[in-house]
C-alpha cells in the first residue's frame, strides 16, 4: 500500500521538497488533545526540535500547545509563531548567557537547568534584570530507553541532566537562591521509544524520587517527563498516528501524581513525523554488477537520518506501477553514506519518477545542511500546492 499525494501538483515542483499533509497533522493534534484532555492536569507542550517550519509550527501552535526549546533560536521561532511565553519551556546542557537573557526577557514558564554552574548563571543573570527565574531540575532518571544508541539519554552517565543523588542538594541550594524560583523536576529518557514499559519504568522511578522529597518536604509543582513517543517508520500509511491514548495512559496509571500537580509532556517526533515526506525525483538508473541503483535528486543534506543513525524511511515510487524491482536508492552528494536504502523494492523506476520518504516530518528539513553548496529543501503544506 503507498501513501495518497497530490501527485498531479507535485509533477510541476522543483525536486526535493518536504511536503507536509497538515490533514494529517490535524488529525494527530486533535488525537492529542483529545486522550490527553481526559486528564485535567496534564499539559502537552511540542518539541520545536523535531521540525520548525514556521507553516507547520502556526498549525501546533493554533492546536493550543505548549512549547518545548532548546536554544535561543527556538525561543525566538515560538514567540514570532505567537506560542504564549506562559506556555515555553527551555531545556539544554550548554545554555548561552545571551539565550538565558532572552529567556529571562520575554518571561519563558521554565527553565529546565541541567547543572548547578547553570543555575547560578541564571540566579546572577535574573538577578541584573531584578527577575526571578522559574526553574525545574532535569534529573537523569538512569533509565535505559530500548532505542538507537545515539538517541539514548537517560542513562548514568551520560551529558544531560543531574544525578539523582545530588537532586536535594541541587534543590536546596536553589532554595538558598534570591533569583530563581524551584517549581518542579525534568525527565527525558530518550526518542523513539515505543515500549511503554520504558515510560512504566520512568513513572516508578519518579514515584521513588518523590517519596524521597516528600521526607524531606520538598514540594514539587511540576513534574515534565519529556518526550520520545516514537512513530511505526515501516507503516506510515497502516499508522498514521501513534497510539497516545496507551501513551498517556500509562503515566495516568502509573504516575502517582500529588496534589495539584501538573503533569507536563514534551512530544516531538509523535506529532509531526508521519505527516512529512521527501519527495525526490530519480535522475538516473544505474546498472552495477550485482544490482542497480536509483540515484535520486534528494541526498543525506536534505534528509540526513539514514546516514547519521543508520535510520528506515519507507520508499515508494508514486508514479510506477511497474512490478517491484530491486535497488539501492541512493543520493548524489560526495560520500559514501548518503545511501538512504539499500537493496529494497521499489515499483520498475525510470528517470523523472517522483520518488516518496515516508515518515520524514520530524529531524529531517531542521536537519538539512547546505553540504556541497546545495540549496536547503523547502517544506510545503497541503493548502500551499
Ligand atoms: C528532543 C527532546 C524532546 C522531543 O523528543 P521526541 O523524541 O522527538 O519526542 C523532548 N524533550 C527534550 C528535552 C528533548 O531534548
Amino acid at each position: 500500500m503507498k501513501g495518497t499525494f497530490p501527485i498531479d501538483k507535485f509533477a510541476k515542483m522543483q525536486t526535493p521538497f518536504y511536503y507536509y499533509d497538515t490533514d494529517l497533522l490535524r488529525e494527530t493534534l486533535r488525537t492529542i488533545n483529545a486522550e490527553a484532555g481526559k486528564h485535567p492536569n496534564f499539559v502537552v507542550h511540542y518539541a520545536i526540535k523535531a521540525n520548525a517550519n514556521p507553516k507547520v509550527l502556526n498549525v501546533i501552535c493554533q492546536a493550543g500547545l505548549g512549547a518545548d526549546c532548546v536554544s535561543g533560536g527556538e525561543i525566538q521561532r515560538c514567540v514570532e509563531t505567537g506560542f504564549p511565553a506562559s506556555k515555553i519551556v527551555y531545556a539544554g546542557v550548554g545554555k548561552s548567557d545571551w539565550e538565558i537573557n532572552l529567556g529571562l526577557d520575554r518571561d519563558i514558564f521554565c527553565f529546565n537547568v541541567e547543572s548547578i554552574p547553570e543555575l547560578e548563571v541564571i540566579n546572577e543573570l535574573a538577578g541584573k534584570k531584578d527577575k526571578v527565574a522559574r526553574v525545574c531540575f532535569r534529573i537523569n532518571p538512569d533509565v535505559g530507553a530500548h532505542t538507537h544508541a545515539n538517541i539514548t539519554t537517560g542513562l548514568a552517565e551520560n551529558k544531560f541532566g543531574i544525578a539523582m543523588r545530588d537532586m536535594e542538594s541541587v534543590i536546596s541550594e536553589a532554595e538558598q537562591m534570591a533569583h530563581v524560583k524551584f517549581i518542579g523536576l525534568h525527565f527525558h529518557i530518550g526518542s523513539q521509544i515505543l515500549d511503554m514499559g520504558d515510560f512504566e519504568a520512568l513513572c516508578n522511578r519518579i514515584n521513588q524520587l518523590q517519596d524521597q522529597l516528600e521526607q524531606h518536604h520538598i514540594k514539587v509543582e511540576n513534574i515534565n517527563v519529556g518526550g520520545g513517543l516514537g512513530i511505526d517508520y515501516n507503516h506510515p500509511n497502516r499508522v498514521p498516528i501513534p497510539d497516545f491514548k496507551s501513551y498517556f495512559d500509562t503515566f495516568a496509571h502509573h504516575l502517582k501524581l500529588r496534589e495539584g500537580q501538573k503533569l507536563h509532556f514534551e512530544l516531538g517526533r509523535s506529532v509531526v513525523g508521519q505527516m512529512g515526506s521527501l519527495i525526490t525525483r530519480c535522475l538516473y538508473v544505474k546498472q552495477g554488477t550485482a544490482k542497480q541503483f536509483a540515484i535520486v535528486d534528494a541526498g543525506m543534506t536534505d534528509l540526513i537520518r539514514p546516514a547519521l543513525y543508520q535510520a528506515y524511511h519507507k520508499i515508494e515510487n508514486l508514479t510506477s506501477d511497474e512490478p517491484v524491482e530491486t535497488y539501492d536508492v541512493v543520493g548524489p552528494i560526495c560520500e559514501s553514506s548518503d545511501v538512504f536504502a539499500k537493496a529494497i523494492d521499489l515499483n520498475k523506476t525510470h528517470r523523472g519518477d517522483l520518488i516518496a520518504l515516508r515518515s520524514a516530518g520530524a529531524y529531517g528539513e531542521i536537519m538539512a545542511s547546505q553540504y556541497n553548496c546545495r540549496p536547503l529543501p523547502k517544506g510545503f503544506i497541503t493548502e500551499e500546492l
